[in-house]
């Protein structure tokens, strides 16, 4: 138990300490934790039935850890193995509910800190999904699709036995997107001999929802233009840095432009293009060709359009209004933060999750912008996600106009959420109001289930 007595601070890192002991090395999924802890451990400490329940130590473990083996045969016939996991963490307020990311970096740590940080997500989007996450460190990059193919049947061989459209949902993340889910859900539609909702994402054709592609992206921008507007103004006319290009990065983008902003970078691992002049639709309608279809470099961009390419470099160091971390995590560090806020950047919407480091979510505290992190801002994917379940639970499927007026909804809720817990005279610190909405609801389910 806490003492009271002490400072919220020295409680918070006690509570680290115990937190790092149990998940020795873990450094991401520590990041995401700390965050959130410095966030509603003021608000525990003034609720005495959260403290007595040790709600947050609870929350801080996952319910479940699934990890296994997948072995697959690549196209010389070598046979291949990866690793595969599922991280069930918290199911108090509906079905777990989450992407599967397949890179190289993916390890039990960044599993654990998106399974972390989708639990609040969730909760923050007020349909009844919990939080999971899962993935595998294979990299799709210079695969084939037969080999993607034959990668997904595999891996889905395992995860079958432990999702399900009432128990687990999985979705796409980094590196899975509609191929792969289709190729997943026809491994599972086999194994199980059912046609059911049990993964998001899927095509249009079986299952899936109009908008669900675009929703992450359009609801960072919706969710920026509300930022913007409980100040009096709103996001068209701006400049806008976005880094990233693949799925979250284009439709951001195209929602930009929609607004009437002017977005002149994304990015990918080679690096940035600069282009001052706007990326338009006709350009962004290139991107999507050369990344979805081509599976290009963004440099070629820069080589066709003639305009700047920051090699290795990402767009941090562009002049700029707002800025759109679309790429992933960590991406901002403490000064790339420190350069955006000293060429006049007034507003951070993340689509990416936690792109942002710890030093540089200081910074743009400490310069009052505004700060949306990504629990809040890229919600719009999931709440989607989301509808698509009702839509398959209903066999009912909505119109497009129908999917987006919901999720723009849902983005004015989650903003209207934020400023209910987190403002103050000096403004609204979104990263509070996230953090302690988003704990509420699930912390409330979890003492009402008893101590299970
Ligand atoms: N991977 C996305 C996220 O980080 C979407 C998950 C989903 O739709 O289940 O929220």
């Amino acid at each position: 138990m806490w003492d009271l007595d002490e400072s919220t601070g020295a409680i918070v890192d006690k509570f680290m300490i115990g937190l790092k002991r149990r998940n020795p090395g873990e450094n991401e999924f520590h990041q995401a934790v700390y965050e959130v802890a410095g966030s509603v451990m003021p608000y525990i400490l003034d609720h005495k039935q959260y403290r007595d329940a040790y709600i947050l130590e609870r929350m801080t473990e996952p319910d479940r850890v699934i990890s296994f083996r997948v072995c697959w045969e690549d196209d010389k016939g070598h046979i291949r193995a990866n690793r595969g996991y599922r991280v069930q963490f918290n199911n108090a307020i509906g079905p777990y509910k989450g992407g599967l990311r397949f890179h190289p970096s993916v390890n039990l740590s960044i599993l654990k800190f998106l399974g972390f940080e989708q639990t609040f997500k969730n909760s923050l989007t007020t349909l009844p999904m919990g939080g999971g996450k899962g993935g595998s460190d294979f990299n799709p990059k210079g695969k084939s699709s037969r080999e993607v193919m034959r990668f997904c049947q595999s891996f889905m061989a395992t995860l079958y036995n432990h999702i399900g459209a009432k128990r687990d949902v999985p979705a796409g993340d980094i590196g899975v997107g509609g191929r792969e889910i289709g190729y997943l859900f026809g491994q599972y539609k086999r194994l199980a001999n059912e046609f059911t909702g049990v993964l998001t994402g899927k095509g249009l054709s079986y299952g899936g929802s109009l908008i669900r592609p675009e929703a992450t992206g359009y609801g960072c921008v919706y969710f920026a233009n509300e930022m913007m507007k409980h100040k009096g103004e709103d996001i068209s006319g701006k400049v806008c840095v976005v880094s990233g290009s693949g799925n979250v990065a284009q439709f951001t983008v195209e929602k930009l432009l929609h607004l009437g902003a002017k977005p002149v970078s994304m990015s990918d691992s080679g690096g940035s293009i600069y282009d001052e002049n706007g990326i338009t639709e006709e350009k962004l309608a290139f991107i999507k060709d050369l990344k979805n279809n081509r599976r290009g470099r963004i440099k070629e961009y820069a080589d066709k359009y003639g305009c700047q390419y920051l090699e290795g470099q990402r767009p941090w160091g562009i002049k700029c209004d707002a800025a759109f971390p679309c790429a992933t995590q960590n991406e901002i560090c403490g000064d790339d933060a420190q350069t955006l806020v000293n060429n006049g950047c007034r507003m951070v919407s993340e689509g990416a999750n936690m792109p942002t480091d710890m030093p540089g979510v200081n910074v743009f505290m400490k310069a009052q912008i505004l700060y949306a992190p990504s629990k809040a801002a890229n919600a719009g994917g999931v709440a989607t996600s989301g509808l698509e379940m009702t839509q398959n639970a209903t066999a009912l499927p909505w119109t497009r106009e129908e999917v987006d007026q919901k999720l723009l909804g849902i983005m004015k809720n989650i903003h209207g959420q934020c400023v209910k817990y987190g403002e103050s005279g000096s403004g609204v610190d979104y990263v509070k109001g996230a953090n302690v909405a988003g704990f509420v609801k699930v912390a409330d389910a979890m003492l009402a289930h008893g101590a299970v």
